[in-house]
């Protein structure tokens, strides 16, 4: 049966492959395709962690006080019968054998399907017996890693996504395409993807400027968020073409509408064709006005594609991702350092804005800290106010940039400014951080300082802002969350996540036009610059620095190459100060 699910579209092209499900579990898991020379040792691994809990659960069966609660003997009771039940242990084995899954990753498919069959049972008893089952495969999880296993508890509340380990995701002994199906990815496991097996991936929940979104975004791989219960509707190997430009998952589609998509496919490859020419065509739009194309980045390898794409430069080094993933271990100044300078000698000359760690909200360092993501996360310690609250680690985070800028020309951005205090602070830390280096003699170069334009605070004191910094960079992705009261990760407000709300426009015109009479650069670096139906719009308001994906890039300088500023100029006021400013934008 065909049938298709709704979500957001995040990140273009057609991906058709078969469904690889992703578990909930509370214990990360690696996935990876193992050899089938490796088949016993994987099975044997199972097998051991299998008696090893079956073994401490019996133990703990023995030893259980006589005046303990009745429930908690029936609980271990049930935990051995389901140690011991054929159904998980075959499907287990099925994963492994046929499929070449690692033992945790075919633990985690079987749960998933054994599940759903608890899910499917009339009688609530055995409904809840789901529960156990997770604990107990959580157990056997958490025995492969070496962790402690706990005693079994009341059914605990599901969690989020298993992670992924970028050592294991690479697989070059299968050749039919994966799409990868989730309830959620944190940014920290999309991060792992960047070298994974899958062509395209879906998760249930998550906004289009998540952070999830954009890293997606920046691989360049069909994807889609927001889909509510796609996770729940796509079963394990299922045949699935995701539209990542509609937004649109087709489930089990029929021949007729598969060679329909294969043909899309194909003509998308025909248009990166064409735009990849463009590669080396300076951005200058047809009134004489350059433009400067910039590449927003996570990992100083991503300069790569960067400098493919003809960037002219890194206008966004989110510099968090080099925290994540770590367990707790942040990155040291040297390693720091080094990474900055990789990113400054991959840009060739090009000047490199890093940003300083913007970790917090939808951005966890890792999965615990996800765990702990109550109150308001986006209104709480993140960014800017995250460094502040630890001078120490601040500190080194900027001597290792001060250090890079000795390589090439580095500008260094400071996120989610909004009070005086906050950027007096930021520049004694500055200070601070260049005195410990000379006392060193350590050597490091000079640099320029910005400040993103991102809560509605900073946009309405922007003399506060130019008086103190050498260029702003609007992060139109928060600016736009914090202006509109609309959560980026939420898909069920994400209908009201709206860049061209007149407040945004307003806001975002007026710091280019006082950054331009103050005579200081203005870029745009939130996901505003990528998209090419926003070019024209944003040029007519007077900017001149985009920042974002390299895979972007090509896109939007075929706009800006078909584009007259001045023309667009008062076209864009209207827009600005249309009601329905969409509606205004089509009379263009
Ligand atoms: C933004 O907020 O627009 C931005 C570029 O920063 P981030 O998306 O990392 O919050
Ligand atoms: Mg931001």
């Amino acid at each position: 049966m065909t049938f298709s699910i709704h979500g957001l579209a995040v990140a273009r092209g057609i991906a058709i492959g078969k469904a690889v499900l992703v578990a909930s579990s509370r214990v990360d898991v690696a996935h990876y395709f193992i050899q089938p020379s490796q088949i016993e040792e994987e099975l044997n691994r199972i097998t051991q962690a299998r008696d090893a809990v079956m073994g401490e659960v019996q133990r703990l069966h023995q030893s259980v006080p006589k005046d303990a609660p009745p429930e908690l003997q029936a609980l271990l009771e049930v935990h051995m019968m389901l140690l011991q039940d054929e159904m998980l242990a075959e499907g287990v084995r099925y994963w492994v054998k046929d499929r070449l899954y690692n033992a945790e990753w075919a633990l985690t498919s079987q749960l998933e399907i054994v599940s759903r069959q608890f899910d499917d049972m009339d009688d609530a008893y055995l409904r809840e017996r789901k529960g156990d089952l997770e604990q107990v495969v959580e157990r056997l999880l958490r025995h492969m890693k070496g962790l402690p296993t706990s005693l079994p508890q009341p059914h605990p509340k599901k969690q989020a996504s298993g992670s992924w380990h970028q050592d294991h995701l690479l697989d070059d002994s299968h050749d039919v395409p994966l799409v990868l199906i989730a309830h959620d990815l944190s940014p920290a496991d999309m991060l792992q993807f960047k070298q994974s097996v899958f062509t395209g991936f879906v998760t249930d929940v998550g906004g289009k400027t998540s952070h999830t979104a954009i890293v997606a975004r920046s691989l360049d791989i069909p994807a889609v968020v927001g889909a509510r219960n796609a996770s729940q509707w796509v079963k394990q190997d299922d045949w699935v073409i995701i539209d990542g430009d509609a937004g649109v998952i087709i489930v089990g589609p029929s021949p007729i509408i598969l060679a329909e998509y294969a043909f899309k496919q194909r003509q998308a490859e025909v248009e990166r064709e064409r735009l990849a020419r463009l590669r080396h065509t300076p951005a200058v739009t047809l009134d004489g006005q350059h433009i400067h194309l910039l590449a927003n980045i996570e990992l100083p390898e991503d300069t790569r594609l960067a400098i493919e794409m003809g960037a002219v430069g890194v206008g966004l080094f989110r510099s968090e991702f080099l925290f994540m993933n770590r367990e707790g271990r942040l990155p040291d100044e040297e390693e720091q350092y080094l990474a900055y300078k990789r990113a400054v000698e991959g840009m060739q000359g090009l000047p490199v804005t890093i940003r300083t760690v913007d970790v917090g909200a939808d951005k966890p360092l890792d999965r615990t800290a996800k765990d702990q993501a109550h109150l308001n996360p986006a209104l709480g310690l993140r960014a800017i106010r995250w460094s502040l609250a630890d001078p120490s680690m601040f500190l080194s985070q900027l001597r290792a940039i001060l250090r890079a800028a000795a390589h090439g020309k580095v500008n260094l951005l400071i996120p989610m400014l909004g009070h005086a205090k906050e950027i007096h602070q930021t520049f004694q830390l500055l200070e601070q951080a260049r005195q410990q280096l000379d006392k060193k003699l350590i050597p490091y170069g000079p640099l320029q300082v910005g400040a993103m334009i991102e809560i509605p605070a900073a946009a309405l004191s922007l003399p506060l802002f130019l008086k103190h910094f050498d260029f702003l960079s609007v992060g139109t992705n928060d600016l736009i969350q914090y202006t509109l009261a609309i959560d980026r990760a939420d898909e069920q407000v994400a209908h009201l996540y709206d860049p061209l709300h007149p407040a945004i426009l307003q806001l975002v015109a007026q710091t280019i036009a006082l950054g331009a009479a103050a005579g200081k650069e203005v870029a745009l670096c939130g996901e505003m610059a990528g998209d090419p139906g926003l070019t024209r719009l944003l040029l007519g308001l007077g900017l001149r620095y985009f920042s974002m994906h390299p895979t972007q890039i090509l896109r939007v300088k075929q706009e800006v190459l078909r584009s007259d500023t001045q023309r667009l100029a008062p076209w864009a006021q209207r827009v600005m100060h249309a009601e329905d400013p969409a509606a205004e934008m089509q009379k263009a």
